[in-house]
């Protein structure tokens, strides 16, 4: 039977309060949507036995596939084990098979079992018991009328293990055709509605659902799907990175699932340049972005966060008559500090970024979320500025992006030379 559609359902009185977020149905879109399989509905229940079953029976009967997480552990409270069989009108039995399991698995971690895990060992029968890689709850995979049922953790690790070892593979073997391989382009530098508006007639070419759109405030992903096997799958994503580069351009940072810092630090590869920054309104953000990439000490040697205008000058040379005559939000000031830090370390490449990131200290001339930044480079500098929209958090993620964006451009522009 192939799966054609598929729901989720969260179960969980956390998630209908205002703390916890159903994040586990968005992994499991991801994973398949890889394996062809489209999800027409998301629901969350708390937890109660009865509006557990009974979202079970009433989404069975519209997907093909659905997949139920959360509720399965040892308390009282996790009850999705009963609501799954009374959905399904059985029984649940003791197996002293997956109590030994379970046992074993408390003995690894050097932990007693509490009784109450003995809720745990209950088994549907029918039902194809799955191993829990990364904590004790077992879930379950059940054919039940023609539809699929599985049961994962709540715990998002747990579930995310189970779902790429037992319900991806299960699914890639009765979707043999469907199987449908992804490609990221990033882009930096453009907001979402320019890149829609630019890709419009690509949409029509390749088809509205092989191709998704993901914006954060700086960098857009494009993500291209096709089916088919993996041959004819790479051949046609090699075919829609041509059209959407063609059309795109400069814009392109480059592909892979992976962050513009990344990216960056690739440009870097053999070159055996340098990279510093001087952050004020960022705070070491951009510090932080590079030195998530591993291997990130081969190219950055270094930043200072230079918040104060006394820092500003001691640390990274911006003269004090630039701090009077422009102020430390700048053009003027940004191109110092990307020269000083240059200079400072001694690094090829110098970035500063200076603005207001608020809420407070804004003024009509320089408002909240007016940033300047600038990279200073082997053959000169470049500055830019924006005010941008947000809170704090907001506008400091735009000016990281942007000045990366910045960087990568001039990395780019340099290559081409
Ligand atoms: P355990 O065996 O650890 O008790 P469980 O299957 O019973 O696992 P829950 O008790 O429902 O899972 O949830 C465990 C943790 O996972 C909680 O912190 C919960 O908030 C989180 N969680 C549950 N469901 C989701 C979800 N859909 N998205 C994100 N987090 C979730």
């Amino acid at each position: 039977m192939t799966v054609q559609t598929a729901a989720c359902l969260a179960v969980g009185s956390e998630l209908l309060g205002g703390r916890r977020l159903d994040s586990n149905s968005l992994k499991i879109t991801q994973a398949l949507a890889r394996t062809g399989v489209r999800v027409t509905e998301k629901r969350i229940v708390g937890d109660q036995e009865e509006q557990i079953a009974a979202a079970i029976r009433s989404l069975l009967e519209t997907v093909d596939l659905l997949v139920v997480t959360g509720g399965l552990g040892p308390t009282q409270d996790d009850v999705t084990r009963q609501g799954v069989a009374r959905a399904l009108a059985r029984d649940l039995e003791f197996d002293a098979g997956l109590m030994a399991g379970i046992k074993h698995r408390y003995e690894e971690l050097g932990l007693p079992m509490p009784q109450m895990c003995s809720r745990m060992a209950q088994r549907l029968p029918g039902a194809r018991m799955l191993h829990n890689s990364r904590g004790t709850a077992p879930g379950m995979l059940i054919e039940t009328g023609g539809r699929l049922l599985a049961v994962l953790p709540g715990v998002p690790g747990e579930m995310e293990a189970m779902l790429e070892t037992y319900l991806v593979p299960e699914l890639e073997r009765r979707n043999p055709g469907r199987i449908r391989s992804s490609r990221t382009l990033l882009l930096s530098g453009v907001v979402e509605s320019r890149v829609e508006a630019r890709i419009q007639p690509l949409y029509e070419r390749f088809g509205r659902e092989n191709i998704t759109i993901l914006a954060a405030p700086g960098v857009v992903r494009l993500i291209m799907m096709a089916a088919g096997s993996n041959e004819d799958a790479a051949r046609r994503l090699d075919e829609m990175e041509r059209a959407f580069r063609a059309v795109l351009g400069g814009d392109v940072a480059g592909t892979g699932g992976g962050t513009l810092a990344g990216l960056i630090l690739e440009r870097f590869r053999g070159k055996n340049q340098t990279l510093a920054t001087a952050e004020s309104c960022t705070g070491g953000l951009v510090g932080k972005l590079i030195t998530d990439v591993p291997g990130s000490s081969d190219v950055y040697a270094g930043g200072v966060i230079s918040y104060s205008n006394a820092v500003k000058e001691a640390l990274v040379d911006v003269p004090a008559t630039v701090l009077e005559s422009y102020g430390a939000v700048s053009a003027e000031t940004a191109r110092a500090m990307a020269e000083g830090v240059r200079r400072r370390l001694g690094t090829d490449w110098g970035l500063g970024i200076t603005g207001i990131a608020g809420p407070g200290g804004g003024t009509n001339d320089k408002p909240v979320g007016l940033v300047h930044w600038a990279v200073a480079g082997p053959q000169g500098t470049r500055n830019a500025h924006r005010v941008f929209p947000g809170g704090r958090s907001m506008i400091r993620t735009w000016s990281a992006n942007l000045s990366l964006d910045l960087l990568r451009r001039m990395l780019d522009a340099e290559a081409a030379t």
